[in-house]
């Protein structure tokens, strides 16, 4: 990978302190495959005083939004197995944030973990960790469900361990926090120091945040919101028995389970989760939005379907705008149309039948703002507006959720 000989790397205090405010001095933070900036943002969240004193990720695209969104941020478009300990320790950070690339820890990923091309750059950090002139205090990591159990974070384990780290693990999804996103990932914070950390499960993984005393819990649901979840208890999907062809061949279809529409059902009636009204744009032209009639038709069957009185929508992945299966929940926006009334109407019917029947749905996909709000990410946050939607689409699918990791890090700093 080329390097830019102009980025330099420079220790020096940065005028700006994120999150300042006290007396305390600001922790020094270096952040690793920064992307777009979802630990950056999250460290702001937090309210934990700190500055980001470098964000380092090659993908020149997740760099042109960062310097967007924190432009006054030491950006270095370099790998990070080209840095050297000597430029690690110039920056003299004391808190690490890193999500590395988690290709090699998913199924689909194919699992390559330690073997994996991808992981070099992490096992070259876990090298130069215990050789640092000064080791950092804290480290938070995030990474998909499956590293868990990988070689490299047996290896993460043994490098911390031997430095005298102490150390949780979770796997966590915005749903504790009361956000109406599926997005189950795993973190590790760890703090240099000899005492166990007060909510420390040696050998556990938690899967609920520990409870600590400035914890804000999700708001309790108003009485309008209690009512209308009432009104609310139609299951709003009903895939059975319908089969189609389509004119490329069989077409693609999903019984979906009296399990699977229990569950959804009783996500919708959480109330300690919002409604997914709230995240979505005002006064937005859907046009660009609605999912194209040859869609429709070819994966009505595969699309995850919810409204905005939901209080549940899958994990966005990278791939959403442009593969249908798995890749996040799509809106119906048409009110008064009933989901199964629809599905139960298309057998029998022609091709231009049932396009007609399925576009009453008004079914379209979130938008980036959309997403990037139920990630957490704050109004403030945007794109350069050169970036086109699927590389939006694309870079929040790598990304985190921003509440999530700063419940984290304020964990980890009291
Ligand atoms: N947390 C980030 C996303 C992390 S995804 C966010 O909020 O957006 C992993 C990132 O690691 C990607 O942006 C990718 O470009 C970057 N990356 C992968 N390999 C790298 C390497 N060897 N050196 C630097 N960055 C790398």
């Amino acid at each position: 990978m080329e390097q830019r000989a102009s980025e330099g790397l420079d220790g020096g205090a940065q005028a700006s302190v994120d999150g300042g405010g006290s007396g305390m001095e600001a922790l020094r933070v270096l952040e690793l495959y920064s992307g777009i900036g979802g630990m950056h943002q999250a460290l702001r969240e937090s309210g934990v005083p700190a500055q980001v004193v470098a964000a380092i990720d090659v993908n020149t695209v997740a760099n042109e939004v960062y310097k967007y969104n924190f432009p006054h941020t030491q950006l270095l478009a370099r790998t990070i197995e080209g840095i050297t300990l000597e430029e690690f320790d110039r920056l003299s950070f004391n808190m690490v944030l890193m999500s590395p690339p988690c290709q090699p820890f998913t199924r689909i990923g194919l699992q390559g973990d330690v073997n994996d091309p991808r992981t070099k750059s992490f096992l070259y950090f876990l090298d130069i960790l215990p050789r640092l002139k000064n080791l950092p205090k804290y480290i938070l990591l995030e990474n998909v469900k499956g590293f868990e159990v990988s070689s490299t974070r047996d290896l993460l384990i043994q490098t911390i361990e031997n430095c005298g780290f102490q150390y949780q693990e979770f796997l966590l999804s915005p749903t504790s926090l009361g956000i109406p996103n599926s997005r189950l990932r795993y973190f590790l914070i760890a703090k240099l120091q000899s005492e166990p950390l007060p909510f420390q499960a040696a050998g556990q993984i938690l899967m609920e945040f520990p409870q600590i005393e400035s914890k804000q819990c999700p708001k309790p649901a108003t009485d309008a919101e209690k009512k209308a979840e009432e009104k609310q208890k139609e299951p709003n999907t009903c895939f059975e028995g319908i089969r189609q062809t389509s004119p490329k061949g069989p077409v693609l279809f999903k019984l979906e389970t009296i399990e699977e529409i229990n569950r959804k059902r009783q996500q919708d009636s959480d109330l300690s989760v919002e409604m997914l009204e709230g995240f979505l744009e005002d006064g937005l032209d859907p046009t660009h939005y609605f999912i194209p009639p040859e869609s429709l038709l070819r994966y009505a069957l595969l699309l995850d379907i919810v409204t905005p009185t939901c209080r549940r929508s899958t994990c966005f992945t990278k791939g959403y705008g442009r593969y249908v299966e798995g890749t996040g929940s799509v809106l119906q926006t048409s009110e008064d149309v009933q989901i199964e009334e629809i599905y139960k109407s298309l057998d029998n019917l022609s091709q231009e039948e049932k396009i007609t029947k399925l576009l009453m749905l008004k079914l379209r996909y979130f938008t980036p703002k959309e997403i990037a709000n139920l990630l957490g990410f704050p109004p403030s946050f945007g794109f350069p507006e050169k970036i086109a939607v699927r590389q939006r689409y694309r870079l929040l699918g790598n990304s985190l959720n921003v509440l999530v990791v700063a419940r984290l890090i304020k964990i980890l700093y009291e």
